[in-house]
């Protein structure tokens, strides 16, 4: 079923963003567009396709609370997770996937939510938004280095972020190496990512749903496949369904459209609790979890106690 979504309130953006970054969007519209960061460009449009994208997952927020159907995907773009409370980084202009949250919390009264960004890059804005609430608990799974050990985009996510003040052990970073696997990923979800959810028992669950992280991603160096990304989602609503959380997911990044557009396929396949796709693009050669990278999941399950 498709729902109806309509342009998020001004005040519903000032719940996520200062008012100077959004009069900065909206003035770049009116001006004809320009870059607001090396990377972030934006027209006439972008404003009001902002607005419409951040709104997309209020609707979609609306639908799974009011009980119209357990589980929602924005099909958005602009992306939101790099923009800050100040700034717009990376693509995003409003960070769509905290409006919503934002949004739950006022309109819904809700007190535990918990945010997945599986999107290949760290969702920084997500974290900086969320940093000291107690209520929100922000994972995010993420590149850290390049292939030649340099920091990888934005540069942050450490699994040494884990949140601050009363909003202290509610941020989980799991920062990984290039050329990570299918496998890497399942472990991260059985030993970091499920126990996480169980002990949080959210009422809700959002999903930074970026699809970079494929292994054919121009923007990135990570392997995962779209068998991958369907069992990654698949278990993801198991745990969801087994909790009682309705799930919104929100479109974040994604380079090579093939796989952009599969990896998406198989994230509504698995919302819908229907056979996942066939993967046509197929699974890289990689190497399996190194000793490093099982020695860091166990300093981030010992950082945060599960
Ligand atoms: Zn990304």
């Amino acid at each position: 079923m498709w729902l109806p979504v309509r342009p998020a309130d001004e005040e519903d953006i000032r719940a996520v963003h200062t008012d100077i970054h959004l009069q900065r969007v909206l003035t770049a519209s009116l001006d004809g567009g320009g870059y607001l960061d090396a990377d972030t460009f934006t027209n006439s449009a972008s404003y009001d396709a902002a607005m419409m994208a951040a709104g997309a997952v209020q609707a979609g927020v609306d639908a799974v609370l009011s009980g119209e159907c357990r589980r929602a995907f924005a099909l958005v773009r602009p992306p939101g997770h790099h923009a800050t409370p100040g700034r717009a980084m990376g693509f995003c202009l409003f960070n769509n996937v905290a409006v919503g949250a934002r949004y739950a919390q006022r309109v819904y009264g809700l007190q535990r939510i918990f945010i997945v960004d599986w999107d290949v890059h760290h969702g920084n804005g997500t974290q900086d938004i969320f940093y000291t609430d107690p209520d929100v608990f922000f994972f995010s799974v993420h590149q850290y280095l390049s292939t030649t050990g340099e920091l990888f985009y934005p540069g942050t996510g450490q699994w040494v972020e884990i949140g601050f003040g009363p909003g202290q052990g509610t941020t989980a970073n799991v920062p990984l190496p290039a050329g990570m696997n299918d496998a890497v990923y399942r472990q991260i979800w059985h030993l970091i990512l499920i126990p996480l959810l169980r002990r949080w028992q959210p009422e809700l669950i959002l999903i930074s749903a970026g699809y970079d992280a494929h292994w054919r991603d121009p923007l990135a160096n990570i392997h995962l496949s779209i068998a991958g990304f369907g069992h990654l989602a698949r278990r993801l609503i198991q745990v969801a369904d087994e909790l009682g959380a309705p799930v919104v997911a929100t479109l974040e990044g994604g380079y090579d459209l093939e796989a952009l557009a599969l990896g998406v396929l198989s994230t509504i396949r698995a919302m819908q609790g229907a056979p996942l796709p066939v993967d046509p693009l197929g699974t890289p050669a990689s190497t399996p979890p190194t000793l490093d990278v099982l020695a860091l999941l166990d300093r981030i399950r010992a950082a945060h106690g599960v």
